[in-house]
């Protein structure tokens, strides 16, 4: 960091998704200048996105919350100081907690928690001292349903098997987007290169999507209906194992159960599916034909895939599909992780990993990670009883426009005794909390790369921060310490670890740094020659690559099974599979079915007030829509269209392409925007959201994961464009200088 008045460069690393990509940060004055790519990071090695170059935008944002605010009677924002805020939250988070119990806590923690190695690891402050409250992420809008099947299939809900994109020959890659997303769950600087390398070499990509998306474009596209993926996958069982083209010693020596497989498929041939999928038979056919017959072949899978009707189930064909191809654990196929800090056996070990310890209050979800699904929120706030939620916090997250049918949860919120957000922005949801808190940026702490393993090169790279908190911006972990403490209840106050860690006074930087030298590259405080230390990682500032590849022969360490055998027949899986198709409605009402979109310039429910990633006529928000359907519904290019679903309705304006089938409908995510940022609400555009349910009876039973593709809806022409302009936000955020 530097406060000299010439301006200094300093290595550090984007941590707004999975690549990580190393950034040079120009600093002046404490002020961010700008930020390039870094040459010298040994993985991203000077290539970066666009989100991670406009970041400057974010950082230098006038709209950002920089000072704690308390809302007013009238609705206005003021400004106060931290110790007044902290006093009055203190105090009235006690009474919620005497009144009601710690289980009417509850707090939801947003993506950007999960590239945040201190908060990550904080969080469990917050979980102990109030006993158990009800947390919740964005897990059940994007993972979830990939975590159970870890659970059920390997008995380890964070080992996520990843592909092995830098040896395999085959890579199947279902409901997922990487040339855009960068790749989800697994760590791809570079991923074009690393995809381009794959057919380079002589092997295949294959994209089975609704949608012809970018990555489908520059390879090989298998287009199938929306929500098909189980039925698709079942198929390609069905001919690998009838046809004799399973690796049949790979499953006598890694599974159990593989019966339950081979009678669950023999109904499934793809003649049988081609209807449902869109997939010709013969086309399936001779798919699974090629996967199997590839020297080493990955399927991986992700948002599309988890956000069906049958997220699990989905989830666990693709890894069955893996292992009975011979394809588990193995160079080129899907591989376990070991990481830097081993957080993940920790959090197994610990029981923080857990699923269905607890059921969630309303619906009765199980929970997963300890959290449930957001789509309930609203209802957990206002149905009454014991545990009925009165006191939330939300953390670098935005439920309130990023859940199923964001209105319900918006109108919820007023209902609670306190509310109060962490946050940069006055977003939709914290446009109604009693206290907006300043947090810090990823470019005003420091942090060390151990929340993410799964990667091609196993990588350690530590940063400092590279600016100091602007205006009186605090790190969230710290801000929860804080809020603890206010309240009386201090922090880790039951429990055993705890209390430990409570009475030694440990900062997350002392805990990361001890976890480094006990993890599995570590030196083991000077006893392993060679190993890692957390100062050693700081004095690499563009990372250290710890090794070539990823290790493979890991299931007898992460399969936390009898024998370490994958199992393939967990009843909750049996019992799926009886009731397939049991929630796809067909309805002559609602034709057509709705995928969401991801966009290059846009992040979830963030980024849109930046200048940069909002220029330009492309960032005007469009329902891609096939020429057939455009046909038969008089909708044409340009013109404004309103979709509706049984649950809700919204306007914006079509764009006539083939990259969809006749049928699907694919509308961007993120955008609609009413909060305290000017540009995002300028770029109008509805929140997607609106069109899908939050009620009990829609969310997937074994993950708890909203149903956001493969809604069913109908298009109709508007008379005119759609408003499509800024929602009037009011008196809400507007933000008064007050005393302090
Ligand atoms: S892909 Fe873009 S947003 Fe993701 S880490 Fe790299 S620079 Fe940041």
């Amino acid at each position: 960091m530097s406060d000299s008045s010439r301006a200094t460069q300093h290595p550090t690393f984007c941590r707004l998704c999975e690549p990580l990509c190393g950034l040079i940060a120009t600093v002046q004055d404490g002020r961010l200048l700008g930020l390039a790519p870094d040459p010298d990071h040994p993985l991203s090695r000077g290539q970066v996105c666009p989100k991670g170059l406009a970041f400057t935008e974010v950082q230098n944002d006038e709209d950002r919350v920089l000072h704690p605010l308390r809302r007013r009677p009238d609705g206005a924002f003021e400004r106060v100081s931290w110790d007044r805020a902290l006093a009055d939250i203190g105090s009235r988070l006690a009474d919620v907690v005497a009144g009601h119990g710690g289980s009417s806590v509850g707090m939801y923690v947003g993506n950007p928690a999960g590239f945040n190695s201190e908060l990550a690891l904080w969080l469990g402050a917050f979980r102990g001292a109030l006993g158990v409250p009800q947390i919740y992420t964005p897990g059940s809008q994007d993972s979830n349903s990939r975590m159970v099947a870890n659970r059920l299939l390997y008995g380890a809900l964070t080992q996520t098997p990843f592909p092995d994109l830098w040896r395999t020959d085959f890579l199947l890659v279902l409901g997922a987007n990487p040339l855009v997303s960068h790749m989800s769950l697994v760590r791809v600087p570079r991923v074009r290169e690393v995809l381009k390398d794959i057919t380079g070499r002589g092997g295949r990509v294959v994209v089975v999507d609704p949608r012809r998306t970018e990555t489908a474009r520059a390879f090989e596209h298998v287009a199938v209906r929306p929500d098909a993926d189980v039925w698709l996958l079942l198929s390609l069982l069905h001919v690998v194992l009838g046809e004799g083209l399973a690796d049949e010693a790979a499953i006598a020596e890694q599974s159990s159960g593989i019966a339950f497989v081979r009678r669950a498929v023999a109904d499934h041939p793809p003649e049988r599916t081609e209807e449902r999928t869109g997939v010709h038979a013969e086309q399936v056919r001779r798919l699974a034909r090629d996967f199997a017959a590839a020297p080493s072949a990955v399927a991986y899978g992700r948002l599309g895939v988890c956000l069906g009707r049958h997220g699990t189930l989905a989830n666990y064909l693709i890894d069955v599909l893996n292992l009975v191809t011979g394809n588990l654990d193995r160079a080129g196929g899907a591989l376990f992780v070991r990481g830097v800090v081993p957080m993940e056996d920790l959090a197994e070990r610990s029981g923080q990993a857990s699923y269905g310890a607890a059921r969630s209050r309303v619906g009765g979800f199980p929970d997963v990670l300890g959290t449930f699904p957001a789509a309930v929120i609203a209802d957990e706030i206002v149905t009454p009883g014991t545990g009925q939620l009165r006191a939330l916090f939300t953390l670098a997250g935005n439920p309130a426009h990023s859940t199923p049918d964001p209105d319900r949860l918006t109108a919820a919120l007023p209902a609670l005794d306190l509310h109060v957000a962490v946050d940069l922005y006055l977003n939709e949801t914290s446009r109604y909390a009693d206290y907006v808190l300043p947090a810090t940026t990823f470019l005003e702490r420091e942090d060390i790369t151990v929340m993410l393993a799964n990667a091609g090169q196993p990588f350690v790279q530590a940063t400092p921060a590279v600016v100091a908190p602007y205006g009186e911006a605090r790190p969230e972990w710290r801000v929860l310490d804080d809020v603890l403490r206010a309240a009386g209840l201090g922090p880790f106050a039951p429990g055993r670890a705890g209390r430990l860690v409570g009475r030694l006074g440990l900062t997350p930087r002392r805990v990361l740094d001890a976890l480094v030298r006990i993890g599995p590259y570590g030196d083991r405080f000077g006893l392993r020659r060679g190993g890692l230390s957390a100062r050693r990682v700081r004095s690499a500032p563009h990372g250290i690559v710890l090794a070539d590849a990823p290790p493979t022969g890991l299931r007898t360490e992460v399969v936390r099974l009898p024998g370490h055998r994958v199992r393939l027949d967990a009843p909750e899986i049996v019992a799926e599979l009886a009731r397939l198709g049991d929630r796809h409605e067909s309805d002559p009402a609602y034709p057509l079915r709705l995928i969401p979109l991801r966009e290059m310039r846009s992040l979830n429910s963030w980024l849109h007030n930046s200048p940069t990633l909002m220029r330009g006529e492309a960032r005007r928000h469009r329902a891609r829509i096939n020429p057939v359907d455009a046909a038969a519904l008089g909708v044409e290019e340009g013109a404004g269209v309103r979709i509706r679903s049984r649950h809700g309705e919204i306007e914006t304006v079509a764009r006539v392409t083939d990259e969809v089938g006749p049928g699907t409908v694919a509308v961007p995510h993120g955008w609609g925007h009413a909060g305290g940022w000017r540009r995002a609400n300028a770029a109008g555009g509805p929140n997607v959201n609106r069109l899908v349910a939050a009620e009990v009876g829609e969310v997937e039973r074994l993950a708890g994961m909203a149903h956001l593709s493969g809604v069913p809806i109908a298009v109709e022409p508007l008379a005119a464009q759609p408003a499509g302009s800024v929602e009037a936000v009011g008196a809400a955020n507007e933000v008064s200088a007050g005393p302090a």
